[in-house]
């Protein structure tokens, strides 16, 4: 099921789909809005994933994201322990 999605032991450094170069981290909840902020998500270094996402039981949410192609990635930590909290229940 987890076919398609792209999985990743750490954050690469350019997109894999559009060779886009930074990879944006995605911060989810309320990060603080300052200067250093609004520079990173300028620079797409950062993406924001909302703060109140609705996500399938045992989903894993992508950490990373291509600010151009809005590629998403995904850690491989977050899926396998989305995996295994699946497998638990
Ligand atoms: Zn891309």
């Amino acid at each position: 099921m987890n076919d398609n999605l792209k999985i990743y032991a750490r954050k690469p450094a350019k997109c894999p789909q559009c060779k886009h170069s930074p990879v944006a981290s995605i911060l989810y909840g309320h990060p603080a809005f300052d200067d250093d902020f609004a520079l990173k998500m300028e620079q797409g270094r950062i993406a924001l994933g909302g703060c109140c996402i609705a996500v399938n039981p045992g989903a894993a949410l992508p950490r990373w994201q291509c600010s151009q192609c809005k590629l998403e990635m995904y850690r491989r930590q977050d899926v396998e322990q989305a995996q295994q909290e699946q497998e638990t229940r």
